[in-house]
């Protein structure tokens, strides 16, 4: 895991090095995503700039992620209709395990190094030209897993008051 304010100067390298703009805005809302604990939905995030963009509307946010996704920073959770800071985008194209829990609705970002192996054999079998890959796992996180589990609920100490929810409008 890297921490937010390395995920946005390494965003800024990449951006200068490309000669592509990081405007205050798209870095607004990178920064907002580096400090989510796992994915987060459009409408979310648009509430969050609003903080310090009372004018932003849902094409702002849009723009932003777009530009974010062409860049490589973000991924989409297709899933969960929601998106998620990208733990190690300064490998172009990788291969990511989304490991999402349907509890606490974290997201875990995974390289699947074994996994990739086996989609680049199977589209080069069919002539496919690969450009990048998701993989989404759903279950739950660590903590969330051990909640789920726990089977005396009147004398532990969990928080059984959430329940199993979807992320994301
Ligand atoms: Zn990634
Ligand atoms: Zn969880
Ligand atoms: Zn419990």
């Amino acid at each position: 895991m890297i921490s937010a304010e390395k995920i946005l100067s390494q965003a800024e390298a990449i951006c200068q090095q490309r000669s592509v703009r990081l405007t205050p805005q798209r870095f607004e809302v990178l920064r907002l995503m580096s400090e989510q604990n796992g994915a987060i939905s459009a409408y979310d995030l648009l509430d969050l700039l609003r903080a310090s963009e009372p004018q932003a509307k849902p094409p702002t946010i849009y723009r932003a992620l777009d530009f974010l996704l062409e860049q490589g920073f973000i991924h989409r959770v297709e899933s969960t209709n929601s998106y998620v800071v990208c733990h190690h985008f300064e490998e172009p194209s990788h291969t990511s395990a989304m490991l999402i829990c349907g509890r606490c609705g974290s997201v875990t970002e995974q390289q699947a190094d074994g996994v990739e192996d086996i989609l680049k054999s199977l589209a080069l079998k069919s002539g496919f030209k690969l450009s990048h890959s998701v993989i989404e796992a759903h279950g739950f996180c660590q903590q969330c897993g051990e909640i789920e589990a726990c089977t005396h609920q009147d004398a532990c100490q969990h928080d059984h008051s959430v329940q199993s929810k979807k992320r994301g409008r």
